[in-house]
């Protein structure tokens, strides 16, 4: 993503402008240190207007911003990059880089830091992928492989498979055993994590009618104890109206994204086989406290191609920034499609899975009675 600063020309100097402009661009960490840019745009300008200049863009949120502490010894402050203090250092007070005390070394100075982009405030510690049925999402390899190429450390990844589910998706007898042994899974694997570094929620990225047990497991009294970082739902058959406020308000999650597809038909057509399913991988959720996210070339499973997969999670892919960035922080200038969306009557979606449940039982039938002829004539050209 580009920004353009050219709005700024005439109120700011326009070469000032332009040169800000280009390190944006460059996107690299010393891109916005004030003293480096003065001396790019030559000595027309003061440093203070360059510093007024970054405290606009910070305001209007094209920038950010943030106060570090330096150490003050003469090593440190004679050292051509720049190393921030950490908590850690500051606790002790003592710089780990010249080994030396604060006592010694000085009290540290805050000094203001502009950055090209946002702060990373989290890291991805380790995931949960929930794939559809009738299917064992093959993606999920390219997923992993990604994932733990993207990072310096291995982020475990528990892949959940409950196999090839077709008939079961019908009744919510069977959501409730594949929620059940969803959430024992996961309730193991948490309690797995906490001996590992990686411990804490996991992040979750669920697609199609994996979705929609996720959903129910989070509705489930029996799991009400599992809490969740960041949740991606691609291809998802929950309905709109999942009060997703709801579980961010209490922590069971921390913050939601929908991938949804303008060319997503089978979740358009999921409430009428499906029960408590809706279309939200087509229309996104009424909830505003949901990221959605529309691409109207996507359809239900377009997100989890190799190729889009990559894209997502390269640093600045869409995935890779929610993941990443700090609550709050997260947008995208992709269309994003406003709903209410209201499931249809009761008794029409009830009728609907009737007649598909009698079609499905009639073909099954219709299948057997042909075989069974056929095997009657055979046995009997065969003479035996
Ligand atoms: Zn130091």
């Amino acid at each position: 993503m580009t920004i353009d600063l050219s709005r700024y020309i005439g109120r700011h100097e326009e070469q000032l402008v332009a040169v800000v402009q280009s390190r944006l661009e460059a996107n690299t960490s010393s891109a916005l240190d004030p003293n480096l840019i003065r001396k790019d745009v030559s000595d027309q300008v003061s440093t203070e207007e360059v510093i007024t200049f970054l405290e606009k863009l910070v305001a209007d949120e094209l920038v950010f911003a943030n106060n570090i502490k330096l150490c003050a010894s003469e090593q440190c402050s004679e050292a051509e990059t720049v190393n921030p203090l950490t908590d850690e250092e500051l606790e002790a007070s003592r710089c780990s880089i010249c080994d030396q005390d604060f006592a010694d070394a000085g009290e540290p100075h805050e000094q203001r830091h502009y950055l090209t982009h946002s702060p990373i405030s989290r890291d991805i510690r380790w995931m949960i992928v929930v794939h559809g049925f009738n299917t064992r999402g093959p993606w999920q390899e390219e997923l992993s492989w990604n994932i733990s190429n993207k990072l310096a450390y291995a982020a475990p990844i528990l892949i959940y498979k409950y196999g090839f589910e077709r008939l079961g998706i019908f009744f919510r007898s069977r959501h409730k055993e594949l929620v059940k042994k969803l959430g024992s899974e996961i309730s193991s694997a948490i309690e797995k994590s906490k001996y590992s570094e990686r411990a804490g929620p996991p992040d979750v990225i669920v697609h199609s009618f994996g979705s929609l047990l996720f959903s129910k497991l989070l509705l489930s009294d029996d799991f009400s104890d599992l809490k969740f970082g960041r949740v991606i739902c691609v291809g998802s058959v929950i309905s709109p109206q999942f009060d997703w406020k709801k579980q961010i308000d209490e922590k069971r999650v921390e913050a939601v994204l929908c991938h949804s597809g303008g060319k997503d038909v089978p979740v358009r057509i999921a409430q009428f086989a499906i029960p408590d399913s809706g279309p939200a991988g087509y229309l996104g959720f009424n909830s505003p406290s949901v990221e959605n996210v529309h691409n109207k070339l996507f359809s239900h499973s377009s997100a989890l191609e190799p190729k889009n997969i990559r894209a997502q999670l390269e640093n600045g892919g869409l995935w890779d920034r929610f993941l990443t960035a700090p609550v709050g922080k997260f947008g995208d200038e992709d269309e994003v499609k406003k709903t209410e969306w209201r499931p249809v009557w009761k008794i029409v979606r009830g009728l609907s899975r009737i007649l598909i449940l009698a079609f499905l039982a009639g073909s099954l039938v219709l299948v057997w009675a042909v075989s069974s002829s056929l095997f009657m004539c055979l046995k009997s050209s065969l003479g035996v």
